[in-house]
């Protein structure tokens, strides 16, 4: 059975109309399977949300000093104040120094640094305070400390997360919670503590909702913002994003990557004797018969007009020639007098072009495609 597509997650997804296909639905399980530009936009946002979260906690963190001190026995005022001093350098760090290169890694990594500030100061607040038995205002103060734990679960709700992300994040501050119970041991009170789990666990339940809801409603942005309205391809300008990246992914890892730049052969005949809206027809009967012949990860971009450009990552320009004889052995639609609707291609492979900027492997692929034309159109050129 396939866990991403049961049918009561499709229909829950029926509640989202619009926003997402049902065989899309595992993109709010897994963060694995979205594309690299849309993880991209997702880290930068993750990345902006950990550093408001961490200025909002470097001010009332050490703001709480003063209701601690005044209403707290001592030594543990003096204690809680050290430990609310410690944490708020950790958030200022967040804040002015934690200023990685955008990916998603790193931005987990800034919301793993965020929420361990304050779930050990919980830990260790929750420690110092079993050694007091507190009464009156200062009994009230120290119960305000256990309610930390309730604040950082509903602080994931600001963060488009997938339930795996939301559960891997919440799990540790769950596990918190029954530590701070263990050290307590013997003297707490389970009914109430069992209660408080209880409720934490329906926060972050809901948080994780949040999240997911965040999540699909930026996918659908994200998806409107990036295709090109006629072919639903890439559009130029969010093709060349993910050009880059792609580029920059495959030069790293020495992976081979080529591109394919594609023309339709005398398609201003087809717009001059059958019409402009013909003529659309077939740019969106192209792009849907490429688009059925492709492997997952590949990229199609409407770069111009009647020009698209291939991305195919980790294959060279032999398994490439490979594929695009495939591609056009399947076809690319039928003009409206029946012939076949043919393309010219150009081929360029990064790694065995020596590329280390992609415009130039474009401008090579380019050329290529000239070639293709000059030699009689229909045809693949490459550099094999
Ligand atoms: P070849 O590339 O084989 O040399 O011939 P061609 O006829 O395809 O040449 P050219 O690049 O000069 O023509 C491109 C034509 O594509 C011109 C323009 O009318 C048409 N075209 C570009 N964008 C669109 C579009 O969005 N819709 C339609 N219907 N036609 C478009
Ligand atoms: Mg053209
Ligand atoms: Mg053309």
């Amino acid at each position: 059975m396939n866990i991403l597509n049961p049918t009561w997650w499709v229909k829950l997804l029926g509640l989202l109309p619009g926003e997402l296909n049902p065989n899309e639905a595992g993109w709010l399980m897994l963060p694995q399977q979205h594309m690299p530009l849309m993880s991209n936009r997702r880290a930068q946002m993750i990345l902006n949300r950990v550093r408001l979260f961490a200025i909002l906690f470097a001010v009332l963190t050490p703001l709480w000093m003063i209701v601690d001190l005044l209403l707290l026995p001592n030594p543990l005022a003096w204690q809680l104040a050290l430990l609310r001093l410690l944490s708020t350098g950790c958030f200022v760090f967040i804040v002015y120094c934690y200023r990685p290169e955008v990916s998603l890694l790193n931005a987990w990594r800034g919301m793993a640094m965020l929420f361990a500030v304050p779930t050990l100061f919980y830990v260790v607040s929750y420690v110092l305070l079993t050694h007091y038995h507190l009464t009156g205002a200062s009994a009230a103060v120290g119960t305000g400390y256990a309610f930390l734990p309730f604040v950082m679960l509903a602080g994931f709700s600001i963060f488009p997360l997938t339930l795996l992300e939301s559960a891997t994040f919440a799990a540790p501050i769950l596990i918190s919670h029954v530590l701070a119970g263990y050290f307590q041991f013997p003297v707490v009170d389970w009914p109430s503590f069992w209660g408080a789990f209880w409720l934490q666990c329906l926060i972050a339940g809901v948080a994780a909702l949040a999240g997911v809801c965040q999540l699909a409603f930026m996918i659908a942005l994200v998806q409107q913002a990036v295709r090109d309205p006629l072919t639903g391809t890439f559009s130029r300008r969010s093709g060349e994003e993910v050009l880059e990246l792609q580029f920059i992914l495959a030069s790293r890892s020495g992976s081979p990557f080529t591109i394919a730049f594609m023309d339709l052969d005398s398609f201003k005949s087809v717009n001059d004797q059958f019409g402009h809206q013909q003529g659309d027809v077939m740019l969106q009967q192209f792009a849907r018969m490429l688009t059925q012949g492709l492997r997952k990860g590949d990229v199609l971009v409407r770069w111009g007009g009647e020009e698209f450009l291939l991305l195919l990552p980790n294959t060279d320009c032999r398994q490439a020639l490979h594929a695009l004889q495939r591609l056009r052995r399947h076809g690319f639609g039928m003009r409206p007098d029946q012939t076949p609707l043919t393309a010219s291609i150009g081929l360029a492979d990064m790694l065995e072009e020596g590329c280390d900027d992609w415009r130039h492997l474009v401008e090579i692929a380019d050329r290529r495609m000239y070639h293709a034309k000059q030699q009689g159109r229909n045809r693949v050129v490459s550099s094999q």
